[in-house]
């Protein structure tokens, strides 16, 4: 099941019916009357409403519309419009399964072998958020230069609390739009929490929020999303050998199999398969 957000402005088409005032949300099961709702292109039509002009935000199928939820807000309306997602679609193939790889020096590494990094925007702005909280704590104690600086950091923080917000929300809906099962590895936070120096690392990057967002937009989209135990991802090849490695060795190399690569797109790799063996 798929959610689709329709909204219109309060223009020529907006319902003008009095009676309509008394209802704040209403649901249209319509069985059968899909053609005449949305027969002009552009324009949704419900009955006792009249035709609405639309702004879909999202492309879909008319006939495969199984509920239209409308909303009434002050600017306008919503109409959440439920639409079926044919099982073709939502096939699982290896093709479009993705392994992804959340890490401290790329943001994430995918198994299809690209990577993610933090924006330069983000690093920036955090790196001013830093400077700003140095400012902060040479200010007197209750002193009007130290509100003044405390205001700054507040600003700051928001500021790159909702670029990284946007960040997230934008690589996790690319990789549910490209893939049908998307798998990551349970994450142990609190383990590596309490080792102090990756601590602001792991805070900073958002990997659980990251993974949330995935796992919503999938959902949201009839896709499958997998966690998968986290265990000697990055100690073993995809033939199944052991490779060993600390953290600072950047390259897996299997003398059993003969893979070299970057170790972070193997242990993605990894992670794939493991979810390609969960039963679905
Ligand atoms: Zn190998």
């Amino acid at each position: 099941m798929m959610r689709i957000s329709v909204s219109s402005a309060v223009k020529p088409g907006t319902p003008r019916y009095k009676s309509v005032d008394r209802y704040v949300s209403f649901t249209y099961p319509q069985p059968g009357a899909v053609e005449k709702t949305f027969a002009k292109p552009g324009y949704v039509y419900l009955s006792k409403i009249g035709v609405v002009n639309m702004n879909a935000h999202r492309p879909f199928d008319p006939a495969n519309v199984t509920q239209i939820n409308v909303k009434r807000y002050v600017d306008g309306w919503m109409i959440n419009i439920s639409v079926k997602v044919p099982d073709a679609e939502a096939a699982q193939t290896a093709e479009s399964a993705v392994g992804i790889d959340v890490g401290l020096n790329t943001f994430a590494a995918l198994s299809d072998e690209t990577k993610v990094d933090n924006p330069r925007y983000l690093r920036k702005a955090e790196k001013q958020l830093k400077r700003k909280h140095r400012q902060l704590s040479r200010k007197q104690p209750a002193s009007h230069n130290r509100k003044k600086a405390k205001r700054k950091v507040a600003k700051a923080h928001q500021k790159v609390a909702r670029q990284r917000k946007d960040f997230l929300h934008k690589q996790s809906h690319r990789i549910v739009r490209d893939y049908n099962l998307i798998a990551v590895e349970e994450l142990k936070v609190r383990n590596m929490v309490r080792n102090r120096r990756l601590a602001k690392s792991i805070s900073d990057a958002g990997w659980s929020r990251f993974i949330t967002y995935l796992s919503y937009k999938a959902k949201r989209q009839g896709k499958r999303f997998a966690q998968v135990p986290a265990h000697g991802t990055s100690q073993t090849c995809l033939c199944g050998a052991s490779v060993p490695k600390t953290l600072s060795i950047r390259i897996h190399e299997c003398e059993s199999c003969g893979r070299i690569q970057d170790r972070d797109i193997v242990s993605a790799k990894i992670i794939l398969q493991r979810a390609l063996n969960i039963p679905a």
